[in-house]
């Protein structure tokens, strides 16, 4: 099956169709990209643009991926779909485009390949009408999200006459090759992300309108209370651009009945919305929508749109008593006696009885629609989930109180108590589904048996961090391996992070204490078990995803091979928190670098590449970059689907039983002379004043440890051990420091670094 796709074809290189072949290029599968064939100028022009707006954009993982992304065109290309396994259509939103273009792919491609496509609302009977057989057999619809590389969702619709194979290939390359999670559709107009998600769009709008709240008071009342991310309605459509509101609710509109709920918030006959079209307020495409952002002044301001003037005046801040009386509570906000209490009133109860009614039309059960709303719009909660923390049973009470009918969904789920009174029959996440059994534990971590005679290390803290009982469970674990399993693998369930580094408030007690004797004791605490695992006779695996933060990625630094989600956050900030890398982050980095096929010899060249990704607190934005800078190692498989990495660390970890444990490592320092070489890196940033004291302190104590010390020198060759007591050194030279600790609050309040 998803072998079968080792090339693939994507036809239209508008902003879905260049995104799509992307993520085929970040898979690592050559793609060909066709557009229509220029009138002057090179013929692939529009190919060709549309792989320079995904380098700009970010759709690649890393820019050299944009080589596996051969563009051309339909009228001279058109041969070479030939070569593909998979054949995505993303052109225009037209039925007569799609179907012409149809009949041309099915001369051209090879027999057996499968063809789809990426239409947000016709349906597969049209698409495939008048297509051969064949064309039918192999067809099916991959509705994704934009944009590709970060929406989960795929929707995947089969027609009476797809056959299953088609669907099962589209599916599992879908899910394992792409990494999305898979929708099983129905083939109803706008599936089912997009059947709820316009129509909320346009009845958030509308009833906003209607009730006189402003677009910043409608986006506040209408986003976290709903676990709705912040951006709101309003917000959504200036992404989506409000030139599409024709288009895509037209055509919506046109395929639902006008029975549907729909027609009672006809978005395209609003005339503001028609003034917007007219007067170029489009949203982001545009620069002004609903909310028009000033980059001008020093710091970035908004503009809102009047929705009663279509002018704009200055953002204001949403004073809204609802709002404070309620907080997150839905319920309380609903029954808040005032317009931005109705207002939130109406959107729940509007949602809810919209995704009631078409629910048994569109998805297979509420878990299939709360799934498309969480992964195709990005929201905590799906309608009926929402509809649970407010309670069902208050909801239908109060719509047959003002005297409204209760869809028939509804009226089940309150008299069941909820629509997942059975609990929410979701997937067991990996870890989870392997557990076999619990070899250790404690509240901070466990040791976990997942089959096979290989164990799990989970964290269990909060963003899965080090504290010292995470370090009492991986002592225990070193011991337990060679006991009862043959090898380990590290890794969680945890929806973010693979671990965000050491716990800073347990730190932060410390060093506010002057306890440098129990900081001392932690760091040796990680630096000796990272090393012990590192040189087990057993092999350690990583299963690493989401954020790998300073401790997380020390620890994955020591690992003998590291499975990496593709979209890996890996990186050593702890400048950021005014601390230097101090389980051996500093030393293990330099040892990669001193090995890395390509990189420059000697001593100092290491730390001339190591310095200034500890010293800018780099996170590498995939894992590609963090091989590029070394914090990941080229020789472990990247993974695109989340869901799949544990599974390939266990089988990568079980390959590696019997394999040595590698050969103490021996560093070679510059000594001062090669600091004073790492300081002029820095010199230019201070003389121009964007280096604040504590960086220059950072600097110095990062630029010492890097370089052997004020004793080092290039002949002595050093120990990792004796490099990790330099580490520790540094960090008690800074721990103490007011600035150290005042970055350290701030972070742990506001989660952002604070520049002192
Ligand atoms: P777009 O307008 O950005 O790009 C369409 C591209 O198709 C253009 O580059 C155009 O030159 C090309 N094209 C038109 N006719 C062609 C032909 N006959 N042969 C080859 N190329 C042709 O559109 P888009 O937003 O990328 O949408 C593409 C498809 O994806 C549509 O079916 C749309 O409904 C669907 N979709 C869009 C989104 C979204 O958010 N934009 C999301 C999901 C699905």
């Amino acid at each position: 099956m998803t072998a079968s796709i080792k090339t693939a074809a994507v036809i239209g290189a508008g902003s879905m169709g260049s995104g799509i072949a992307a993520q085929f290029a970040n898979a690592g599968i050559p793609v060909l990209l066709l557009d229509v064939a220029a009138k002057d100028g090179p013929r692939s022009a529009a190919a060709q643009g549309g792989i320079e707006r995904q380098l700009k954009a970010g759709g690649f993982m890393h820019p050299s991926r944009a080589a596996l992304v051969t563009p051309g065109n339909t009228a001279d290309d058109l041969h070479r779909l030939a070569e593909a396994g998979w054949i995505v259509e993303a052109v225009v939103e037209d039925l007569a485009i799609k179907r012409d273009l149809f009949a041309r792919v099915d001369a051209a491609r090879r027999p057996g390949s499968v063809v789809s496509s990426n239409t947000s609302t016709i349906p597969l009977g049209k698409l495939i009408e008048g297509q051969s057989a064949a064309f039918a057999r192999d067809f099916a619809i991959t509705h994704f999200f934009n944009p590709p590389r970060v929406m989960q969702l795929l929707e995947v619709v089969a027609g009476p006459a797809t056959a299953p194979e088609t669907t099962a290939t589209v599916s599992e390359a879908g899910t394992g090759l792409l990494g999305k999670t898979v929708l099983p559709c129905r083939d109803t107009p706008g599936f089912v992300a997009n059947r709820i998600g316009c129509f909320w769009i346009a009845m958030a709008i509308i009833e906003a309108m209607r009730a006189g709240l402003t677009v910043e008071e409608a986006d506040a009342v209408g986003s976290l209370p709903f676990k709705i991310p912040p951006i709101g309605a309003f917000g959504v459509l200036d992404l989506i651009g409000v030139d599409l509101v024709p288009h895509v609710w037209g055509s919506l509109q046109g395929l639902l009945p006008a029975s549907d709920l729909i027609w009672h918030y006809d978005l395209t006959a609003d005339p503001l919305v028609q003034t917007m079209i007219s007067q170029n307020l489009l949203g982001r495409k545009s620069g002004s929508g609903f909310y028009r952002v000033n980059r001008g002044g020093a710091r970035k301001t908004r503009d809102i749109l009047d929705l009663a003037t279509c002018t704009y005046r200055p953002e204001q801040k949403v004073q809204l008593a609802a709002l404070d009386d309620a907080g997150r509570d839905l319920r309380k906000l609903c029954q808040h006696d005032s317009q931005a209490g109705r207002f939130a009133w109406r959107m729940l109860s509007r949602l809810v009885i919209y995704a009631a009614t078409v629910a048994p039309e569109i998805a297979d059960d509420a878990a299939g629609v709360d799934l498309g709303m969480r992964l195709g719009y990005g929201w905590g909660e799906g309608p009926f989930q929402i509809a649970d923390r407010v309670g069902a049973a208050w909801i239908a009470e109060r719509l047959l109180a003002e005297g409204e009918a209760v869809p028939p969904m509804l009226a089940k789920a309150a008299q069941d108590g909820g629509f997942y009174a059975g609990g929410l029959a979701t997937p067991a996440l990996p870890l989870a589904a392997a557990r076999r059994g619990v070899v250790l534990e404690n509240a901070s971590a466990a040791l976990i048996d997942i089959g096979d005679g290989v164990a799990c290390l989970e964290h269990r803290t909060k963003m899965n961090v080090f504290d010292d009982k995470v370090f009492d469970v991986l002592g225990a674990a070193l011991a337990e391996i060679p006991r009862n399993f043959r090898a380990m693998v590290i890794g969680s369930d945890h929806p973010r992070a693979f671990s965000a580094g050491a716990d800073l408030s347990w730190f932060l007690v410390r060093a506010k204490a002057g306890d440098w004797a129990g900081l001392e004791a932690f760091l040796i605490a990680g630096q000796e078990r990272f090393l012990a695992m590192k040189y087990a006779p057993f092999p350690v695996v990583g299963a690493a995803f989401g954020l790998a933060l300073g401790g997380g990625c020390e620890v994955l630094l020591h690992c003998r091979e590291v499975v990496a989600h593709a979209e890996l956050n890996i990186g050593l900030p702890e400048v950021s928190v005014g601390l230097i890398p101090g389980w051996g982050g500093c030393t293990q980095l330099l040892a990669r670098w001193a090995r890395k096929p390509g990189a420059m010899r000697g001593p100092i060249a290491p730390a001339m590449e190591v310095f200034p990704l500890i010293f800018r607190a780099t996170v590498s934005s995939s894992a590609l970059e963090a091989v590029d800078c070394g914090t990941l190692s080229p020789a472990g498989p990247i993974v695109m689907n989340r869901a799949r990495v544990l599974a390939a660390a266990k089988a990568r970890a079980l390959a590696l039983v019997g394999t040595p444990a590698p050969a103490p490592e021996v560093l070679s320092l510059a000594g001062p002379s090669g600091k004073a070489a790492l300081m002029t890196m820095v010199r230019g940033q201070s003389e121009l004043g964007q280096m604040t004291e504590t960086d220059a302190v950072m600097a110095e104590a990062l630029a010492t440890v890097l370089t052997g010390g004020s004793s080092g020198d290039p002949v002595t060759l050093l120990t990792e051990q004796q490099v990790c007591a330099l580490e520790r050194e540094a960090v008690r030279s800074v721990a103490h420091r007011p600035s150290t600790i005042a970055r350290i609050e701030h972070m742990l309040a506001t989660g952002k670094p604070l520049r002192n």
